[in-house]
């Protein structure tokens, strides 16, 4: 349904087939070739290169470099710090088009999806350049007599972030740049399925004036991450990804005594009353629901219809579904591209199979969807049931793919416990033009990020980010407030300076406020 047009430039790196390698300490890293795993085009089913499979000595030459460079980065003058975010920007502002095809060569999805990613991104790469006012403290003059208090934040040292294949770009920037920002180093540890945006990253942070070791980058899979969660020398770790692998990092990093985010997996819902704008409505279920292949963890994945909203709102999308196309996500006009992995794509098969089994309508089958000049390539069509109720698999747990379930609910109250009773809690949304029902559902919900009208309430990037429930581990949420407080030590502080010509008194009291 889109016309959009490539740029040139991102055509070119496309072509390009680069063999990522760690970086550690300001400079790639050389792997041999026996210690690397394929990365896939999901577009073409081809291998495009090399990624290195890196495990404990990596991690602890990237956290010896982190540590080596963390007092220089904490001491600088924040002004000077906020200059190399400023420049960094700029850089990956430049470079945006070259990022987002590298994201369509790994992932799959469409380039301008993928451009929209690296918008939202470097929108925390812009709260960052803020950083001066952010690490501001609070100032409490006469707590007691000649007594001040204040606060302080400072940096906790070398921290990790561990990312999902989905946002390549857009996931880690909502993390480290906040993380550096308050003066600690980083080591990402991103998806291998995506690797090339990050090396693309470690470069121009270097051109951008970071410090070598402020940023490191190591690859690999449970071997990397296991070293990380282990490392006695990282303080703090956001995670980003499915549940199992988050409850472990959460689990075994606090055990550990280190300060753990992890933020999970979903099965969005959003709630369609029968006063809502059915055409808005079925244009935001479809976009949220297949967008990315439905590999977006604030996709919509049920739509939970009051009353009658589903007899009007199902042949609305059907209307959508028979106008998508699908295919390489680099050539203009897709509305969707491939799956991001072969066995994913068996996975999401082996979900609507049991969707079927489950007794579920199966209303459109993207199963036998072949694309016609990409056969190898990891495509689906789009798929839609009906009639999805609670004690089914395919409600229960998250399929990331292009599955979309209509549930059907009697009453608001109904579609209320629902989405409150559902074991994930990310993001939500209703769609109605009564606004008393919306102020109710924004009071009542019991999900963090709540949609009114909007199918992808996605926070912009200077505001915070975080499910619930199954959803997140840890008490704060990724980015904004949430993640300065995250990344810092608050220090309270007590002073009082002697007075020239008074004289203390000894008191074995408990010192009050007066
Ligand atoms: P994943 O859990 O497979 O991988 C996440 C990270 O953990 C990757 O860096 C990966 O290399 C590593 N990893 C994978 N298996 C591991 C193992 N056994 N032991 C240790 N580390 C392991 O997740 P994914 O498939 O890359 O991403 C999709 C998931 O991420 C979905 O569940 C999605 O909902 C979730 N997600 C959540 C958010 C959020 O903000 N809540 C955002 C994006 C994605």
């Amino acid at each position: 349904m889109t016309t959009d047009v490539i740029h040139p430039a991102a055509e070119e790196a496309t072509a390009t087939l680069p063999i990522v390698s760690h970086w550690i300490d300001g400079r790639p890293v050389e792997v041999l070739p026996d210690q690397t795993g394929p990365v896939y085009n999901p577009a073409t089913g081809q291998v495009i290169g090399r990624v290195p499979r890196g495990g404990a000595s990596e991690v602890d030459a990237a956290v010896a470099a982190a540590t080596a460079a963390f007092p220089a980065w904490r001491d600088m003058p924040l002004i000077s710090r906020s200059q190399v975010f400023f420049a960094f920007r700029e850089l990956m502002w430049r470079r945006r088009e070259d990022l987002a095809a590298l994201i369509t060569r790994d992932h799959g999805k469409t380039f301008p999806d993928a451009l929209a990613e690296v918008m939202r991104g470097v929108e925390t790469i812009e709260f960052a350049c803020g950083l001066p006012v952010h690490l501001a403290g609070m100032n409490t003059p006469s707590v007691s007599t000649n007594v001040d208090a204040f606060t302080l934040r400072t940096p906790l040292g070398v921290t990790a972030a561990i990312t999902p294949f989905n946002f390549p770009v857009m996931v880690p920037l909502w993390i480290y740049p906040i993380a550096m920002a308050c003066g600690n180093t980083l080591i990402l540890k991103p998806s291998s399925h995506t690797p090339g945006a990050s090396q693309l990253q470690a470069e121009l942070w270097k051109e951008a004036g970071l410090p070598d070791g402020v940023f490191n980058v190591v690859y690999g899979g449970r071997e990397a991450v296991t070293a990380i969660v282990e490392h006695p020398g990282i303080r703090a770790i956001q995670f980003v990804g499915s549940t199992a692998v988050g409850r472990y990092v959460y689990e075994e990093g606090t055990r550990r005594g280190k300060r753990v985010g992890a933020y999970t997996s979903a099965k969005n819902a959003m709630i369609v009353l029968p006063d809502a704008d059915m055409e808005l409505t079925a244009d935001a279920a479809i976009a949220a629901g297949y967008g990315s292949a439905g590999e977006r963890c604030m996709a919509q994945t049920l739509v939970i219809a009051v009353g009658d909203a589903a007899d009007r709102l199902r042949p609305l999308m059907l209307e959508r579904i028979a106008n998508l196309n699908v295919g390489p996500g680099m050539e203009p006009g897709m509305d969707m591209g491939p799956i991001y992995s072969a066995e994913h794509r068996e996975s999401v098969i082996d979900w609507i199979d049991r969707g079927e089994a489950e007794g579920a309508e199966l209303v459109v089958d993207g199963r036998p969807f072949r694309h016609p000049t990409s056969p190898d390539g990891f495509f689906l069509g789009v798929t839609l049931f009906d009639h999805v109720t609670p004690d089914m698999e395919i409600y229960q747990e998250e399929i990331f793919g292009p599955v979309l379930g209509i549930v059907h609910a009697a009453t608001y109250d109904e579609a209320l416990g629902l989405v409150n009773g559902h074991k994930y809690a990310n993001g939500t949304a209703i769609f109605t033009t009564d606004g008393g029902a919306a102020r109710r559902f924004k009071l009542e919900v019991d999900v963090p990020m709540i949609g009114v009208n909007i199918p992808i309430p996605v926070p912009a990037g200077y505001l915070s980010f975080g499910g619930a429930k199954g959803s997140a581990f840890g008490d704060l949420a990724m980015r904004g407030e949430d993640g300065i407080r995250f990344f810092t030590q608050q220090k309270m502080i007590t002073e009082r300076w002697p007075e020239p010509g008074r004289r203390s008194t000894l008191s074995l009291v408990f010192p009050g406020n007066s």
